[in-house]
């Protein structure tokens, strides 16, 4: 499977309860990772059509730290989806991809903290953000 941007959702079968459920315990987080959670979904859905000898068991995502997603609303969010669906076996393994930059003098790598994009090696504060924006479908396992 390609690695492949995710778009924004399409309408998954979902139960009403179970949104009242993510609802209760996720209410400070937007819409956004349930709509994630449900283009996620989609996406298994649509690799399952591709391929109905198999079964679709896993689909893993990076999300990057910048991605302003929340990993758990998310994890969350997916599984409310598939519960009591035919979809419920699917796994979701999220990867938390922390936010890297490159120095543009002497090509050295970090790992960003506290808005600091200054190289810590030799002081130059032209650096760019080369990891930490992802939020993509990475693989899906199928059992054939
Ligand atoms: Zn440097």
């Amino acid at each position: 499977m390609q690695s492949a941007g995710v778009s924004p959702p399409e309408p998954a079968p979902i139960s009403l309860s179970a949104v009242r459920q993510w609802f209760r315990r996720f209410w400070k987080f937007s819409m956004h990772e349930l709509g994630i959670a449900a283009s996620i979904l989609e996406s298994v859905q649509a690799e399952a059509r591709r391929h109905p000898e198999g079964r679709i068991t896993k689909v893993g995502v990076k999300i990057g730290e910048l991605s302003g997603v929340d990993r758990d609303a998310l994890q969350f969010g997916f599984e409310v989806l598939v519960k009591d669906t035919e979809w419920e076996p699917v796994v979701l393994d999220l990867e938390y991809i922390p936010r890297v930059q490159r120095c543009s003098k002497c090509a050295h790598e970090f790992r960003m903290t506290e808005f600091d994009p200054q190289c810590p090696q030799c002081g130059e504060f032209l650096t760019h953000c080369i990891s930490g924006e992802e939020l993509d479908i990475v693989y899906m396992e199928v059992d054939e």
